[in-house]
């Protein structure tokens, strides 16, 4: 299997979507749905708002009053007063006004609301309602009035099933009275790091050991991708060891175990051969840069990606194959943001598909793009220091200054 062919990308991204399915809905406690993707359409189930009530703190009144020029001042009696959170008893006749407050619904008979500034009200000096009031401009029709239904009416769908939950649409759910919302039940990923050299962040660093960065990385970018990460930790190079590991994720009921190292060439690379002799390893090497010793299987019954060590190549192999998977399990489309952009320098390829860490900026022409960071597949400051990924299409080998590119933003270009 060493000399299997590399496959394209394009095929091994549909191979590995079509293992995965739509996870089923649960419902959760609309404080914590923040983030979630909605399972169900939610329509208004009454009129938003749900009655018509004052948009200022002043003096509702009524439309008999309303003289023939609006700038002609008018004296009123002051029948009631109408704080937000009661249900208004009065009904407002020719010659009367209601004190009423922002919020406060609208009494019977009235057709707008002056302001406290328009009228003689010394509301800066007294909160005790006046008997009467002189207005000294008188409202047209309907003017500060927040009518009943003006922001949603019943039955309106608000919002859409595939759509994640933001803290304004979580309001709005609240704002109709639910305390619990229909989502996606997210997908549990397992993250195992693999190889003799790896310690943890926080212990000392010995002779000939790095410190493990992929849980980190891995960890972090299944989170963003709105799945929870669980963390496997390190297992040394050998088939025991992994296979501890990965009984741990099946205890755990992963939906998915991403595991990284140990799946190329070298002779402690056991990742591979711990799947075909515990279930069934699909495909092997991507035509891709970097990120080539990529392997997809089963590891009894569940599904297994195996990421490259290095964090480049398993950042590379994440944002292509893995991110999708989740958004599939969450039930969203992908969400890719690719661009043209024109290259600043020529650059070089090796035939595979290529992600190269690009920096992206904007100019009065459109999007440039350049390499400013060694590209070596285990620098991880080559992605730090860069929003997009410049995609080489298979078969390119090179590219001249100005040509244009595909690239795909991780950020938005400055
Ligand atoms: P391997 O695929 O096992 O040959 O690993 C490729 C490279 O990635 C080696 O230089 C490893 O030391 C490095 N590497 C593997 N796993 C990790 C990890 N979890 N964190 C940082 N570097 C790693
Ligand atoms: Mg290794």
């Amino acid at each position: 299997m060493t000399d299997s062919p590399l496959l394209p990308v394009k095929d091994v991204k549909n191979r590995i979507l079509a293992a995965f399915y739509l996870l089923p809905k649960e419902t959760i406690a609309l404080m914590e749905g923040n983030g979630r993707v909605l399972a169900e359409d939610v329509a208004a189930g009454f009129d938003l708002p749900p009655f018509d009530n004052s948009g200022m703190d002043g003096f509702a009144l009524h439309p008999a009053d309303r003289p023939e020029s609006l700038a002609s001042s008018v004296e009123l009696a002051v029948v009631a007063d109408i704080p937000a959170g009661i249900h208004p008893a009065v009904t407002l006749k020719p010659g009367q006004a209601a004190r009423i407050m922002t919020g406060a619904p609208l009494p019977e008979g009235a057709d707008c609301v002056v302001p406290v500034e328009d009228t003689d009200f010394p509301y800066r000096e007294t909160k005790v309602l006046p008997e009467s009031v002189r207005v000294n401009k008188f409202p047209p029709e309907k003017s500060n009035i927040r009518p009943r239904g003006q922001d949603a009416a019943a039955g309106e769908v608000l919002l859409q099933a595939g759509q994640v939950l933001l803290p304004a649409s979580a309001a709005l759910l609240a704002s109709l009275g639910h305390a619990k919302v229909s989502v996606r039940r997210q997908p549990k990923i397992a993250i195992l790091s693999t190889g003799d050299e790896l310690i943890p962040p926080g212990t000392a660093l010995t002779p000939g050991k790095i410190y493990e960065s992929n849980s980190t990385l891995l960890g972090g970018l299944t989170e963003r991708a709105g799945a929870v990460p669980q963390l496997l930790g390190i297992a040394s190079d050998s088939p025991a060891a992994i296979q501890d590991k990965l009984e741990q994720a099946i205890t755990a009921k992963s939906d998915l175990i991403l595991t990284s190292a140990g799946v190329s060439v070298g002779a402690f690379d056991f990742v591979r051969q711990v799947i075909e002799d515990n279930g069934k390893l699909e495909l092997w090497r991507v035509n891709m840069r970097p990120g080539k010793p990529l392997a997809f299987g089963h590891y009894k019954s569940t599904p297994v990606i195996g990421l490259p060590g290095n964090p480049v190549s398993a950042f590379a192999g994440f944002m292509v194959f893995v991110a999708p998977v989740i958004r599939k399990m969450l039930g969203l489309k992908e969400n890719r943001m690719l661009q043209k952009a024109r290259l600043e320098h020529p650059i070089h390829s090796d035939g595979r598909e290529s992600y190269l860490r690009a920096e992206v900026r904007r100019d009065i022409l459109g999007l440039t793009a350049h390499l400013n960071t060694h590209q070596g597949s285990a620098n991880l400051l080559s992605i730090v220091r860069s929003n997009a990924l410049l995609i080489v299409p298979s078969g390119v080998k090179s590219l001249p200054t100005g040509a244009e590119v595909e690239v795909w933003l991780l950020s938005e270009p400055e």
